[in-house]
């Protein structure tokens, strides 16, 4: 499937997005956590790798619920799956009881406001419609308090709507033996208690790629079915993106030259520097660029790993290819900057970040290609 808003002549990078390997890291997930059911996560038009495309290949793979963080995202996603469960994480915002409603969508209620509206709404039209509970355990973001979801339980007979889920969110999954997980564990054991018969569901990726007694009865994958790195005991699964980028001139630099702006690197030698045709306004970080102090990313050209040079720009950035034959980097060529080797987790460290961020920034102006 391509996307054809931006022909490849055009473009000055390419995004190949590898839906085969999120189907694979999906049936390796809902394969580990058996019999817990997996969900997928596509929140950040699925980190980044296209909601529609990314849904179609999970539902494929045997995904049946998902989770989304806005309404918009959950009605293309209605559009696409008339059979999928769609649940909303970002709360229930005031004056769309009616849209959750008609687009057959399940709200996250993430505080005794949102259930008191969501009860309201469904006795106001008399039917009672079924909504997921956030119940927070130490996260400190959304939810209702323990005491909150207790005081819910114990009115509970007044319920005017079905719960189809119970959920909290860990914090600190990504570190193994995180002494918060632990807690979070024992107080979503207690809250899941109060809700007996209905659904709980506490792991996201680094949950689901951890202990059994994380998984209840449904997991929240979002990173890891995207290749990205969730636990730092854990190899990511599958790489699913690949980013290519134009070389739109290759130029000599004289030694004691400075590279792009503010100087900040200086050729030590004669050299060839490498001009790519993307740069922060594609979702490239500027703190992945290079200095004289200070390494940055690399990307691949003809098989071999060549460093950024100088300052990431807004639209152009510059890589060290002295050391590649002359007649292996010509102007039209690519360079890889995610893929062969380089994971979104490497590309991250350089701009001191997170594959999340990474992925979820990579912008629109590029060729996309689904294969
Ligand atoms: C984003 C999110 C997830 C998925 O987290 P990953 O770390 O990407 O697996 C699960 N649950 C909630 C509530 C989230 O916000």
């Amino acid at each position: 499937m391509t996307d054809s808003s931006v022909p490849l002549a055009e473009a000055g990078g390419r995004l190949l997005i590898d839906l085969q390997a999120i189907s694979d890291n999906y049936a390796q997930l809902a394969a580990r956590v058996a019999p817990a059911a997996c969900a997928a996560v596509l929140k950040g038009d699925a980190y980044g790798t296209g909601l529609e495309p990314a849904a179609t290949a999970l539902w494929n793979a045997g995904a049946r619920s998902f989770f989304v963080a806005l309404l918009a995202e959950a009605k293309r996603l209605r559009d696409l799956l008339p059979q999928a469960e769609v649940f909303v994480l970002n709360g229930l915002f005031a004056g769309t009881e009616q849209v959750y409603d008609q687009y057959d969508l399940r709200p996250v209620l993430c505080s005794q406001d949102d259930v008191a509206r969501w009860q309201d709404y469904c006795a106001g039209i008399g039917r009672p419609l079924p909504a997921a509970l956030h119940v927070d355990t130490g996260m400190n973001r959304l939810g209702l308090s323990a005491t909150e979801a207790i005081h819910l339980a114990e009115g509970r007979d007044e319920f005017r709507f079905p719960l189809a889920l119970v959920m909290s969110h860990l914090a600190c999954a990504d570190e193994p033996d995180h002494p918060l997980t632990a807690r979070q564990l024992e107080d979503f054991r207690a809250v899941a208690a109060l809700f007996p018969g209905v659904r709980a569901s506490l792991a996201n990726s680094a949950g689901a790629l951890g202990d059994k007694s994380l998984h209840f009865d449904m997991v929240r994958p979002g990173i890891a079915l995207y290749g990205g790195r969730s636990r730092r005991d854990t190899p990511p699964l599958r790489p699913v993106v690949r980013l290519e980028l134009r070389i739109v001139q290759v130029r000599e630099v004289h030694e004691g030259e400075t590279i792009g702006y503010g100087a900040a690197q200086t050729a030590r030698r004669p050299s060839r520097i490498a001009v790519l045709a993307a740069g922060y306004a594609d979702g490239i970080f500027r703190l992945a660029g290079a200095s004289d102090g200070q390494p940055g990313a690399e990307v691949v050209i003809a098989g071999r790993r060549c460093p950024l040079a100088g300052r990431v720009s807004m639209d152009l950035m510059t890589v060290d290819v002295t050391d590649l034959p002359e007649e292996a980097v010509r102007p039209g060529d690519f360079a890889t900057l995610i893929g062969e080797g380089i994971g979104v987790d490497e590309l991250a460290g350089h701009a001191r970040t997170i594959g999340y961020e990474v992925l979820t920034a990579l912008g629109r102006r590029f060729h996309r290609r689904w294969v």
